[in-house]
């Protein structure tokens, strides 16, 4: 070889290199900082809170409830916990929502027949309600939530068609023993029938995810269906005492573990546009409104 060649090897080898290092060091450099990245998003993940309902990030902290943050969010003024912890590990609650303490499924088995009674007085009230803002009579009704199904013999006696869906093993037990009609989350999910009304009762309130939740029972509604959601109100006077009560280790109706979620109207009426809903009555009501009162305040009174 002769050294005009071997300075040319010796050249085009170094420079050979030095690209090679070049880009092997490039590469090298962006897989680090692919990785530096990802570390770092995921870290933002973790640290990121969002609203549930409206994912708002823009949130006020309002205090610490039972070791957890309490936040409202800014835009839809909806009331949370962070974390929003599931109800997955407990015998009375699922991954998509927090508990259900046993005291109150205890309260409702007890009570069953009477508040059974105590649907047949209200349901007819109620149907009236349905028929005059659909202009007809509803031929079905969801109930999510149904616990003992104590609204089912009430819907079966004025001829509409009621089906329950409950997520508690010892509720859907008790409903199978007395042969009413319900079912799992799960075979609800798996079905396609729509309803005329969809009715919710104290129920949302424990849904971690309600936005998705929502939309999915829009999509159940049949063509002019309503649906009936009643909650805990946030803003009302039971829950403006327990927020200044300081004997009371609760905020309003924040109550880890059981509540993580509270709405007033401004957030349930954004949660409900945001998924397709018109509003037709939004109102605080007394716990024992004859129509749209709830059945398990009857409970505490009666057991
Ligand atoms: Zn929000």
């Amino acid at each position: 070889m002769s050294q005009t060649n071997k300075q040319t090897n010796k050249q085009t080898n170094k420079q050979t290199n030095k690209q090679t290092n070049k880009q092997t060091n490039k590469q090298t450099n962006k897989q680090t900082n692919k990785q530096t990245n990802k570390q770092t998003n995921k870290q933002t993940n973790k640290q990121t809170i969002q609203c549930p309902s409206c994912h708002f990030e823009t949130l006020t902290m309002k205090t610490r409830c039972r070791d957890l943050d309490v936040y409202e969010c800014n835009n839809c003024s909806l009331t949370f916990t962070w974390p929003l912890l599931s109800g997955e590990e407990e015998d009375t609650g699922n991954e998509n929502s927090s508990i259900t303490e046993k005291d109150f499924y205890d309260g409702l088995l007890k009570s069953h027949d009477i508040q059974s009674k105590i649907a047949i007085q209200k349901a007819p009230l109620m149907l009236s309600e349905y028929s005059k803002i659909m202009n007809r009579k509803p031929s079905s009704i969801l109930e999510l939530g149904c616990g003992t199904g104590q609204y089912s013999d009430a819907w079966n006696r004025l001829n509409v068609r009621w089906l329950g869906v409950e997520v508690n093993k010892t509720m859907l037990e008790f409903c199978q023993e007395k042969q009413k009609n319900v079912v799992t989350f799960e075979n609800f999910s798996k079905s396609t029938e729509l309803f005329d009304v969809i009715f919710l009762s104290q129920v949302l309130e424990h849904i971690l995810e309600p936005d998705n939740f929502i939309k999915m029972l829009f999509s159940r509604l049949a063509n002019g269906g309503i649906i009936h959601i009643d909650v805990p109100n946030h803003d009302g006077l039971i829950s403006i005492i327990r927020k200044i009560n300081p004997i009371n280790p609760d905020y309003g109706f924040i109550q880890p573990k059981h509540h993580l979620i509270a709405y007033n109207k401004k957030s349930l009426s954004i949660l409900l546009k945001n998924s397709g809903f018109n509003i037709i009555n939004l109102k605080p009501y007394v716990n024992n409104d004859p129509t749209y009162g709830q059945l398990n305040l009857c409970t505490r009174q009666f057991s």
